[in-house]
C-alpha cells in the first residue's frame, strides 16, 4: 500500500476561534441518530427539533444556518451549544478526505482554519480514526 504523506503525523490544535461553523455555503449535514442525540441535549422533542434546526438539501438533512450564514448552533461566544452532541463531521474535522488528500490541500485549509499546522502533533492512528468515522 503507498505509503501516506501525513504518516509521521500531522500538527493541529484546534484554536476556538469558531471558523469551521461559519459563513455561507456550507451544510452540517446530520443523520437520524445525530438529530436524537442534539435534540436530547436540548431537551426538545424530535419533531419539533427537525422543525426548528434541519432542512433538506437534495434528499439529505442539514442543520440550518443563522441569517449570517452561520450554524444555528454557533453561539455568540463563538462556541457550540450541542458541542458534547455535535454531528460527526464536526467532530472528524480535520481529518476529512478531501482535506488530506495532500500536502497542499492540508495547507491551503490552513488558512480557513488557524489550528491546521499548529500545536500538538496528531498521530497517525487518530486521522486515520477520523477519516473512517467521517466516511
Ligand atoms: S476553524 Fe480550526 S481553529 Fe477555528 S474552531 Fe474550527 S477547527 Fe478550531
Ligand atoms: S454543530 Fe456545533 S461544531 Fe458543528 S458546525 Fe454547528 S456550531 Fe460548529
Amino acid at each position: 500500500m503507498k505509503e501516506k504523506w501525513y504518516k509521521d503525523g500531522l500538527n493541529f490544535s484546534c484554536q476556538g476561534c469558531g471558523g469551521c461553523c461559519c459563513g455561507p455555503g456550507g451544510y452540517v449535514w446530520v443523520t437520524e441518530e445525530e438529530i436524537q442525540a442534539m435534540a436530547d441535549r436540548l431537551k426538545e422533542p424530535v419533531k419539533k427539533f427537525m422543525r426548528k434546526y434541519v432542512r433538506l438539501v437534495n434528499g439529505r438533512m442539514a442543520l440550518i444556518d443563522n441569517a449570517a450564514g452561520d450554524c444555528i448552533f454557533l453561539n455568540e461566544k463563538g462556541q457550540c451549544k450541542v458541542y458534547e452532541q455535535r454531528p460527526v463531521q464536526c467532530k472528524t474535522f480535520p481529518w476529512w478526505p478531501e482535506i488530506v488528500a495532500s500536502r497542499s490541500n492540508w495547507e491551503d485549509n490552513g488558512y480557513d482554519c488557524p489550528g491546521i499546522g499548529h500545536g500538538e502533533l496528531i498521530p497517525l492512528e487518530v486521522i486515520e480514526r477520523g477519516l473512517k468515522d467521517k466516511s
